[in-house]
């Protein structure tokens, strides 16, 4: 086979795979990260992609990289290696211009479902619902930026989305953009390809509200962060609304520079707790309504007290029981919802922590958690330690020295010990084993 024929054999495999690649990744970080690569060549079992900038170089050999391999071996057993570099043969492979944001598209990036209307207020979302409404609704700024952050599916982008229509809604001529954090840092680099950064820069200057999701998704990317932060202080400055959102609070993100924490930081910073049994209870309550499917209550309350997780596992749930129930065509009761269930059951009972435990623990035996760590050693504290710890070994999967280390820092000989002195009395006295079965059961749900 000569030279060329080779090559058109590589690209045909390259065109392959990136078809694969789309399914795999989805349109967005396709057609962001995957769809510029071009392939150089193929020498002795090692292939080269090339990629616009170092910026996406680096960012596709530390994340697709190994998958994009693992493509090509399938495709042919010899290679060994994928290396991504800058440039390459392929300069004929130019785009087209085009335009940076357009508004259309940030609109149609907002889920319908997303509205305040479909977002159930409880303790421990209310302080960052309250802020969103004030935002959406207030005529003038009032707090900038506001600073929203949680774990994961706590409801940090249903509210951003709500916001956003809010604002369409009552105030129709405020230009609104909604972008994640990597859609953000996309946008920027392709400005830079295109040395069209000043273009950039007016798109996100002439909003009104501009609104950043997943923020913590740009620590560590120095020169998206540097862009970043001028843009926010040109919006800042001319009074124009910011909105971010993160998994961690402004203080908390590593990998972010001090100024831009600190700005980040200065205006309302409001955190969505964990959910508690009442508001998971009134998603499903309203989620099941929407759905139109007529669920038990107790079913309701059996899974608002098992998947305590996020809303989005409980969601995913509940459409799954009300799928089960329409397929098969039989009602919902709590034995099939325990059976369809079964595989997400036990993922969420295996998450048993170890201050749950010593929390369990303390108030059962009235004693201080603080008594967990404590060096104290007398008997009324020592035995229920030994207890939290037998319990700690039984219910989670942490190690002893891991063990050890969460009561106040003991070795994990202390662990072992405890393990065979409650494993002893459980064969001795009938109360431990009651009071192990007891907390067994509270902590296991
Ligand atoms: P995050 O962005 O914090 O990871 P999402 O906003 O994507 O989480 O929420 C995950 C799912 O849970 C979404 O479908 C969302 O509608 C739903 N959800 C989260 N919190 C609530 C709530 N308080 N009321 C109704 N639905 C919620
Ligand atoms: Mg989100």
């Amino acid at each position: 086979m000569g030279h060329t024929a080779i090559q058109n054999d590589l690209e045909e495999q390259w065109e392959r795979i990136q078809a694969r690649l789309l399914e795999e990744y989805g349109e967005a970080t396709y057609s962001s990260w995957l769809k510029p690569l071009s392939v150089v060549d193929h020498q002795e079992g090692r292939i080269r992609l090339a990629a616009p900038n170092a910026f996406m170089r680096d960012w596709v050999s530390n994340n697709y990289a190994e998958r994009v391999k693992a493509l090509f071996q399938s495709e042919n057993d010899n290679v060994r290696q994928l290396d991504v570099i800058v440039g390459g043969a392929n300069e004929k492979k130019k785009q087209p211009d085009q335009p940076l944001l357009d508004l259309p598209e940030i609109v149609s990036n907002l889920d319908a479902r997303f509205t305040f209307e479909n977002f159930i207020v409880g303790k421990p979302n209310e302080l960052a619902h309250a802020a969103a409404r004030k935002v959406a609704e207030s005529e003038t700024v009032t707090f900038n930026p506001l600073f929203l952050y949680g774990g994961v599916g706590l409801g940090k982008t249903h509210l951003m989305h709500a916001i956003a229509w809010q604002i369409k809604k009552c105030h129709p001529k405020r230009k609104v953009i909604y972008l994640s954090a990597e859609k953000f840092m996309y946008q920027f680099v392709r400005a830079l390809r295109f040395k069209d950064t000043v273009a950039f820069k007016d798109q996100f200057r002439s909003v009104d509200v501009l609104m950043i999701d997943d923020v913590q998704f740009i620590s560590g990317k120095d020169s998206t962060q540097e862009e970043f932060f001028h843009t926010f202080n040109a919006l800042v400055d001319q009074n124009r609304q910011i909105i971010i959102s993160a998994d961690k609070s402004p203080s908390d993100m590593e990998g972010m520079e001090e100024r831009l924490k600190s700005r980040l930081g200065g205006g309302l910073v409001a955190d969505i707790h964990p959910t508690t049994y009442e508001l998971r209870l009134g998603i499903l309550q309203a989620k099941a309504e929407q759905m139109e499917a007529s669920v038990p209550q107790k079913v309701l309350e059996f899974l608002a007290y098992k998947i305590s997780s996020n809303v989005r596992e409980l969601e995913g749930a509940l459409t799954r029981v009300v799928a089960h129930s329409t397929l098969v065509g039989r009602d919902i009761t709590l034995d099939s919802t325990q059976e369809v269930l079964r595989d997400l059951l036990r993922a969420n009972d295996r998450r048993v922590t170890i201050d749950e435990i010593q929390k369990k623990v303390a108030e059962y035996y009235s004693v201080r958690v603080s008594d967990m760590h404590s060096p104290r050693r007398a008997r009324t504290v020592a035995r229920p330690r030994q207890v939290a710890m037998y319990l700690a070994k039984q219910l989670t999967p942490r190690s002893l020295p891991e063990i050890g280390r969460k009561f106040g820092g003991r070795d994990h000989t202390t662990v072992i010990h405890a393990v065979r002195k409650i494993e002893e009395l459980m064969g001795e006295e009938k109360n431990m084993c009651e009071d192990i079965e007891l907390l067994r059961q509270m902590l296991e749900g």
